[in-house]
Formats: C-alpha cells, sequence, structure tokens
C-alpha cells in the first residue's frame, strides 16, 4: 500500500521530466533537420575589436558579443546575415565617403573571420551556398548592408555592394537618407516615402537580385517599397506594432500587405520592440541621452566612435534592464500567423544591436525559441518555416526574378 501511494506521488514528477525531455529532444531533431538562419545581427562591429576571436567561443557576458562561430553550433544556427552598419549622420559628401569606408572594413572584416576559420565558417552568395556549407557542417555567414547611406545617390554604389557579396540592403536607418524616409526621424516625412534616388535604387535592387529589408523605414516608405518592388520584400528585423506600439514595428495592415508580396517579417528580439519599456527607470534615460549624443555627434574619429561603443556596453551593465522573455516574443509570432499564415514569419534577432532576452541571451540559446513554440503546439514542418524556410523562399524568389 505504503509502495502504491509513492508510486502515485512520483508519478507527475516523471511525467513532467518526460514531456520536458522530449520537448528538448524535438528542438534537438528540428535544428538538425532544418536549415535555420537569423537575419539579423549587428557582429562584424566586434570583428573590429583585434582581441575578440569568433572562432572560439566565449561565455555569455554582458556588453560583450553574443555570437560568435561555435555558439552558433551550439544553438543549432545554420545560417546567419552579418549586417555590415553605419548609423545616419548629415549627408555630407565627406561622411558618405567615411560611411562607404566603414561599411567596407565591416564587410572586409566579415571575409577574413571566415577565411581564418574556414573549417567552422563560410561566406555564402546565395540559397544554394547556405545549403550547401550547412552539408559541410559550416555556419553559412550572408552579408547585410543595414543603412543604404553608404551608397549616397550614387547609384552604381548598388552593384559594387553586390559584388563585395552584400545580399540585403536594409534601406534606411534610424533618420531619413537620400534613398527613403526613416520610421523614426525626429524631423518627421522629408520625401513622403520613398524617393526619386530610392526608386532607382528599388530597380536596381531587383535586377542585381539584392533582397530589399523594410525594417527601420517609414509607414510611406514601406508602402511605396511594395508598389516599385518586383521582387518579394523582407524585414529583417521587426515585430508587430499591435503587440508592441513601436514604429519600428509592422500593423497589421502592413503585415497583410506584406503577406500578399509574398514576403516576410523576421520576428526581432530586441526588448524596446517585443514589450514596450518601461520609460521610468534611470537605465531607461541614461539610453535616450546617449542615443542623442551619438545621434547629434555627426562625424567622429575612430577613437569617440570607440568611446561611445565603451560607453554603450558599460551602461548595459551598470543598469541592467528587466529583458522580455521568449514567450513575449512568441506572442508576436503567434500574432502574424493568427493574421497571415505561417508563411509570413521569420526570426532576426538583432543580437549585438540590442536584441536578446531573459531566456535567450545569446546565439547558444536559440533553440529556447523552438521549445516555446513547441509548447505552443506548432508542428515540426511550421517551426522549419518560422526558422528559415520562409526566409529561404522568398531569397529564392529575389534570385529567380534578378535580369543578372
Ligand atoms: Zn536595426
Amino acid at each position: 500500500m505504503q509502495k502504491i501511494h509513492s508510486l502515485t506521488l512520483l508519478l507527475p514528477i516523471f511525467l513532467l521530466f518526460a514531456s520536458c525531455q522530449s520537448i528538448d529532444e524535438k528542438a534537438e531533431k528540428i535544428h538538425n533537420h532544418a536549415f535555420t538562419v537569423d537575419t539579423h545581427v549587428d557582429t562584424p562591429y566586434h570583428l573590429l575589436n583585434k582581441d575578440f576571436d569568433i572562432g572560439v567561443a566565449h561565455p555569455f557576458k554582458k556588453g560583450g558579443s553574443r555570437v560568435d562561430f561555435p555558439r552558433m553550433k551550439e544553438g543549432g544556427l545554420d545560417g546567419i546575415f552579418f549586417a555590415a552598419f553605419t548609423s545616419q549622420i548629415e549627408r555630407t559628401e565627406e561622411n558618405i565617403l567615411a560611411a562607404r569606408s566603414k561599411a567596407d572594413e565591416l564587410i572586409d572584416s566579415i571575409y577574413s573571420a571566415c577565411t581564418k576559420n574556414k573549417d567552422q565558417a563560410e561566406v555564402a552568395l546565395s540559397v544554394a551556398d547556405g545549403y550547401r556549407i550547412e552539408k559541410d557542417g559550416k555556419r553559412a555567414i550572408y552579408i547585410g548592408l543595414e543603412n543604404g547611406f553608404p551608397i549616397g545617390t550614387e547609384i552604381s554604389e548598388v552593384e559594387r555592394y553586390y559584388n563585395k557579396g552584400v545580399r540585403y540592403i536594409t534601406l534606411c536607418h534610424t533618420s531619413n537618407n537620400d534613398i527613403c524616409d526613416s520610421s523614426t526621424d525626429k524631423n518627421g516625412e522629408e520625401f513622403n516615402g520613398v524617393s526619386t534616388f530610392g526608386e532607382q535604387v528599388v530597380d536596381e535592387m531587383n535586377d542585381l537580385g539584392i533582397l530589399i529589408d523594410v525594417s527601420h523605414i517609414s509607414d510611406s516608405s514601406f508602402y511605396d517599397v511594395l508598389k516599385l518592388s518586383k521582387s518579394p520584400v523582407i524585414a529583417s528585423h521587426s515585430c508587430a506594432r499591435a503587440i508592441c506600439d513601436s514604429p519600428r514595428n509592422l500593423t497589421d495592415d502592413m503585415l497583410k500587405a506584406l503577406s500578399k508580396n509574398g514576403g516576410v517579417i523576421q520576428m526581432c528580439i530586441l526588448d524596446d520592440y517585443v514589450k514596450a519599456p518601461d520609460t521610468t527607470t534611470i537605465g531607461y534615460k541614461k539610453e535616450l541621452e546617449l542615443r542623442e549624443r551619438y545621434r547629434k555627434a555627426g562625424k567622429m574619429t575612430e577613437e569617440e566612435e570607440q568611446k561611445i561603443w565603451d560607453e554603450w556596453r558599460q551602461m548595459q551593465i551598470d543598469y541592467p534592464k528587466d529583458k522580455p522573455t521568449v514567450a513575449d516574443a512568441v506572442d508576436h509570432i503567434d500574432h502574424i500567423v493568427k493574421l497571415v499564415g505561417i508563411d509570413y514569419v521569420g526570426i532576426g534577432t538583432d543580437f549585438d544591436g540590442g536584441g536578446g532576452l531573459k531566456d535567450c541571451v545569446d546565439v547558444s540559446q536559440m533553440m529556447n525559441i523552438t521549445k516555446e513554440l513547441l509548447r505552443r503546439d506548432y508542428s515540426e514542418e511550421e517551426i522549419g518555416k518560422i526558422w528559415g524556410g520562409n526566409f529561404m523562399r522568398v531569397f529564392k524568389r529575389v534570385e529567380e526574378l534578378a535580369s543578372n
């Protein structure tokens, strides 16, 4: 009798353990089968730091990089887009040239990192490259250009960046540029969407087979791009505005238009896009101050730029935020799937550009997203679509429609 009683007590514990284990195993299996891709990380800035070795696993440290090749493998991530990011400052000839050389330097650092670690990673230029590199048991490293600022008003620059391996361009960043209006420019809209030069850029990107990234662009720019582009587009790192009211996120109407276009939104895990921030904390005010200083600084020397980055890293240590969770982020996926179906959503974390959750701090913890999707009864096939199937479909279509 006593024996039966203790067994009865143990049963729920055993069942709980068994179900946890099966979710872990299922997640592992999905990551082994699917081609998984994160479409936006800002890791290249770390590559410029001579002391950072991307070929070695680093324990997670606040202010340190959230991405390296061994941790990508641990997190079951096959492909990634490294963003060559330049911030938007005053559009003078001198500043454009400086942004161009910075973007080139970042791109070159991606090639060097892959050459140095050729047993672990390789630069990928096409859909086929990604699958081949994965088969070889390596990480596929794609290149994105975050902000079209380095293009200036030189249309030939688009092809030069294509030839350097860039496969998506985020048309603008936090302020307007010569291509289009931004969703967060302090002075509002300048062109009411895409400029005349921007129309040429969209055309050229279509022709070359460069994905058009609508993250960061204003709502009117977004609708203009959908009208102008012959190919489907992506939002490489954005969320749903219905869940978190940020101008960086897409409204339900935009999500519907994106699905009609055949494009994809890659859910971002940057806290302020996942959940509205607590604007009363000292950390929030400090962050605003630093952003404002950075915006006003204009062209900076290497040392000045490094100083801002150091301050940014220190701020994360001194004023840790109460980050949202994987469950909060997956609420965005749920919303998008309910609204437009399973075929139009993926993942673009923005690691090293502000991305990271309480329970997904770095690329080694990516499977926590998969486990949450499994808990919410997404099937293996559906999760495969979210982890890369949808994005690669769009990428393939953009390649097919290019008229090289
Ligand atoms: Zn961004």
